[in-house]
């Protein structure tokens, strides 16, 4: 028994080491990336449910890996949170983002941006955005701060007067996830928000004839009541774009229509009836 504890506690010293030094590896790895600028922003239509039409984005960051082609977000975005790296990479996208806004040019209404905990209550974040929207001729309502719930809630005080600085400025502001955490539509109400986004683990089960339904049934009617525009994530299927149309949600986002494309590819799909 003893020579199996100790090997199983030499094994897990192991184990930790070796992911210690794989987070080390990693990081390192990021902050070249950054240097080299290996990340790309891509972007996801916001559409119409009744017209299929979108003129807004949503920006969601890639990294081109050299040798592991695109990796998505969830594969490097937590440890660039650990570190701190991540205040990087978010004013690199917000500068990015601007950059492409001016390219594309007012056809392209509006781009969310995505922004984390660490971000959000960085000191720098609303002085950054307003200087990179200024220096590429951009007025402050051409691009939307997400913020999930879960964000705020951590520090609601402070979150409502940082908010309160952004939407005075002219940003507009969404809730992301909305439904992952536990917070009500009637608190956020009290944010300066324009929308919710409904997280998509609600959309994904609206056909599967529980209670999500009814329950995505209410937090659009709700959000109608309160005079919030409502946006669905995630939606894969005509069954729940019709269902989601038949309780009066206005806009949503998914596979459906289109997944996150590069910037010039986006920018070709407004004016088309996507989803179709
Ligand atoms: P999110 O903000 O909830 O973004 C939606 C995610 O769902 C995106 O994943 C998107 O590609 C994916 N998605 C869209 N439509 C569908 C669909 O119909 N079905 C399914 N299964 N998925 C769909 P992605 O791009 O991998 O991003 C994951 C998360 O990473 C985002 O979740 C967001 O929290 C974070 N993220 C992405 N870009 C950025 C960024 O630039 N900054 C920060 N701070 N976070 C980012
Ligand atoms: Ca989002
Ligand atoms: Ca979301
Ligand atoms: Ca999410």
């Amino acid at each position: 028994a003893k020579a199996t504890e100790r090997g199983s506690v030499s094994f897990f010293d192991a184990a930790m080491h070796a992911n210690a030094v794989h987070h080390l590896r990693l990081d390192a790895e990021l902050r070249r990336a950054l240097d080299e600028e290996q990340f790309e922003v891509h972007y996801q239509p916001i559409v119409d449910l009744a017209s299929g039409l979108a003129n807004s984005f949503e920006a969601l960051v890639r990294w081109r890996h050299p040798e592991r082609g695109m990796v998505p977000p969830d594969q490097f975005l937590p440890i660039m949170e650990e570190t701190g790296l991540i205040v990087r990479l978010g004013h690199w996208v917000i500068e990015e983002v601007c950059r492409q806004l001016a390219v594309w040019g007012p056809a392209v209404v509006n781009v969310s941006v995505n922004i984390s905990d660490r971000e959000f209550w960085h000191s720098g974040l609303l002085p950054h955005v307003l200087h990179c929207l200024g220096r590429h001729g951009l007025t402050a309502d051409r691009m939307t701060i997400e913020i999930t719930e879960g964000v705020i809630m951590r520090r609601p005080e402070l979150a409502l007067r940082l908010m309160k600085d952004m939407h005075d400025a002219g940003l507009q502001l969404h809730i992301d996830d909305f439904g992952t955490g536990y917070s009500s539509l009637e608190t956020l109400h009290r944010f300066p928000v324009e929308a919710f986004k409904i997280d998509r683990s609600f959309i994904r089960g609206v056909m599967s004839g529980d209670r999500t339904a009814d329950l995505v049934r209410v937090i659009v009617a709700m959000g109608k009541a309160l005079g919030l525009a409502v946006v669905a994530e995630g939606v894969e299927t005509t069954d729940q774009l019709a269902f989601l149309q038949e309780i009066g949600c206005v806009t949503g986002q998914g596979y459906l229509f289109m997944p996150a494309v590069a910037g010039d590819a986006a920018g070709e799909l407004v004016g088309q009836v996507l989803g179709g």
